[in-house]
């Protein structure tokens, strides 16, 4: 049973063909610049085969006949035929209020995401994209969809919505939805294993280039830090997260800008870039700062500051927490952040275990101290096949 797993962003196209009983990632890659000049960066793991080549990429359709040419092809290819993918996995950044889990794709769907685009605008349209041309090019297939902000749907209302006149609510949907849904459901779905209890209470933090913070109770998402759009919450790459929404008007009087200019200001040119100047790469955020770079160090210590306040307001919210995990690429690899941001949260029954912190080891690595009375993980996320898993279950 293999499933393609696609990921359409507006001109980019991530895939993977995943074996989906023994969970084994037979091939893998990535077209960029789609509708620019284009390029695909493949690997077939098996064949160790790592290939980055030049080629046109009009649209998406030529992505992923593309895709589909080099899985069958590159050395015998990893699969036979077309005939030997079961389905096709479609990550879908949106699913408003309309999906709380993953769903088979059929007109009724296709039409919900389609009008969704109008609260995720650079996403949705892609992630359309991406499965009409699946439904065209292999018409007997099913397609699934598994959306960003489903796993965030348990959220109660007091969490969800926002302190504007209802009307904004009920006729333009603005409330918080919360991202990176699928990555928050796989973490925390580990650490609720690992914890084997009931009524388990997990903080979940998925930092990378885009950050955010689930607050997960018995399995369900109760509050998350990103809100009707990913800008909401932390301090990301290039965006701002949290700020005075009066601040972004009086910026946008004094400076002259428009609302696209400002948008672009606050998702593109904030966060780690703004304040740091020369890098929105958190490698690079560290290393400037190790060599006594000022502004580096004022957007490191900045990084800390906020998740540790998103951390101890989840545990308020909680009303206790068990359980704190890091993943996401910062998460993973960062011991200095994991260890500055636990550091100061030995009030709330947090020790880490700075010794195994420190150390590079892969996968799920427990690194609380013995006495910690909150477990602390590091668990590598996985969407991927969390997209394959909801597809072999749904079809
Ligand atoms: P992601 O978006 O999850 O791929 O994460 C990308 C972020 O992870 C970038 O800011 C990288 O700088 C960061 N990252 C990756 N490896 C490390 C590392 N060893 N130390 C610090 N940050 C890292």
């Amino acid at each position: 049973m293999k499933i393609l797993v696609l990921n359409s962003g507006s001109s980019s196209l991530k895939y993977k063909v995943i074996d989906i009983i023994s969970e084994y990632v037979l091939a893998e890659g990535l077209c960029e610049r789609i509708g620019l000049d284009g390029r695909i960066i493949y690997k077939v793991e098996s064949k160790n085969i790592k290939e980055n080549i030049e080629v046109e990429l009009p649209t998406h359709k030529e992505a992923i006949e593309l895709v589909l040419e080099k899985i069958q092809n590159i050395d015998n290819g990893v699969i036979k035929s077309i005939e030997e993918i079961n389905a096709i996995g479609h990550r879908v950044a949106h699913g408003g209020e309309y999906f709380d889990d993953s769903v088979v794709v059929n007109d009724d769907v296709l039409q919900k995401i389609r009008e969704l685009s109008e609260l995720a605008p650079l996403h949705n349209p892609a992630n359309v994209l991406g499965i009409e041309i699946c439904k065209e090019l292999m018409p007997d297939k099913t397609n699934v969809a598994v959306f960003d902000t489903a796993f965030h749907q348990s959220m109660p209302d007091y969490s969800y919505m926002y302190a504007l006149p209802i009307e904004d609510y009920e006729e333009l949907k603005v409330r918080k939805y919360g991202f990176h849904g699928t990555s928050h459901k796989y973490v925390s779905n580990i650490a609720n294993e690992y914890l084997n209890k009931e009524n388990s209470k997990i903080i979940v933090c998925h930092l990378g280039n885009g950050s955010s913070i689930t607050s997960v109770k018995n399995g369900q998402s109760i509050d998350t830090s990103m809100g009707f759009t990913p800008l909401q919450g932390l301090m990301m790459g290039t965006r701002c997260g949290d700020i005075d929404p009066a601040s972004v008007l009086y910026i946008m009087d004094k400076r002259n800008l428009t609302s696209n200019e400002m948008n672009t200001r606050m998702n593109k040119e904030s966060g780690i870039l703004g304040v740091f100047g020369d890098s929105s790469d958190c490698r690079d955020l560290q290393e400037e700062m190790n060599k006594g770079n000022k502004r580096a160090r004022l957007a490191f210590d900045m990084l800390i500051f906020k998740i540790k306040k998103y951390i101890g307001a989840y545990a308020a919210s909680l009303g206790g927490v068990d359980a704190i995990c890091f993943t996401g690429g910062i998460g993973e690899n960062s011991s200095v952040v994991r260890e500055r941001v636990c550091k100061d949260l030995e009030f709330m029954g947090v020790k880490l275990n700075i010794q195994k912190n420190s150390e590079r080891q892969d996968g799920i690595v427990e690194l609380s101290s013995e006495e910690s009375k909150v477990k602390v993980f590091k668990i590598p996320t996985n969407e991927e096949l969390v997209i394959a898993r909801d597809t072999y279950r749904l079809v």
